[in-house]
């Protein structure tokens, strides 16, 4: 991938790409109201991977504010949020979509997935056995209500919407187009999501 260049990841899809200590990507709702599931793997070392649990505990929030890092299962910064031109609406508590979770929503037979989304980008690039990490949730509504329950509303984004990230690590970086259409997330109308790659 060159400086500039932009994959369009169609709906219900994913994609990896290679992105070089230093190097910056966006993250784009091309539509608006889509969720992007976003994992980076080092790339020297695939079981080093962006962590939620580490990150909240690293950054003592639920989510990182812009200018701080996504860290590692080892505790180092891999990511770093650049940038936010979106609502700054982003959820790191909820696992990856998965067959066994669209099984438990009803769905019979195949259900495209976020877990399946990334082993297939991840496969594609040799490795064929990764661990499944809880995913950095792009533009995900689910809001923590004062009770401890969990919300599950629709993107606020809009068109164009987009998150800057800067790698601190080389990296593997998958973006899934979340396919969930069960729950509301997508507004029960899964849309593209496109990467651009930045100097
Ligand atoms: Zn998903």
């Amino acid at each position: 991938m060159t400086v500039g260049e932009r994959v369009r990841i169609p709906a219900r899809e994913g994609r990896a790409i290679e992105v070089g200590a230093g190097q910056a990507f966006r993250v784009i709702d091309v539509e608006g109201q889509q969720v992007a599931d976003l994992f980076a793997f080092c790339a020297e070392d695939v079981s080093e991977y962006a962590s939620a649990e580490h990150t909240r505990a690293y950054v003592d929030r639920l989510f990182p504010r812009v200018a701080e890092p996504f860290v590692t299962n080892r505790r180092r910064p891999i990511l770093r949020f650049e940038a936010d031109e979106s609502p700054g609406v982003h959820d790191m508590l909820c696992a990856a979509c998965d067959p066994t979770r669209f099984a438990g929503l009803g769905v019979e037979g195949w259900h495209a997935s976020c877990q399946e989304n990334l082993e297939k980008a991840m496969a594609e690039l040799g490795y064929e056995r990764v661990e499944v990490p809880q995913p950095i949730n792009l533009f995900m509504n689910i809001p923590v209500e004062a009770d401890g329950s969990l919300g599950w509303k629709p993107a606020p984004t809009i068109a164009g919407d987009a998150v800057t990230m800067r790698a601190e690590l080389d990296c593997y970086v998958v973006v899934s187009a979340c396919p969930q259409d069960i729950v509301a997330i997508n507004g029960l109308d899964p849309t593209p999501i496109e990467i651009e790659l930045l100097g």
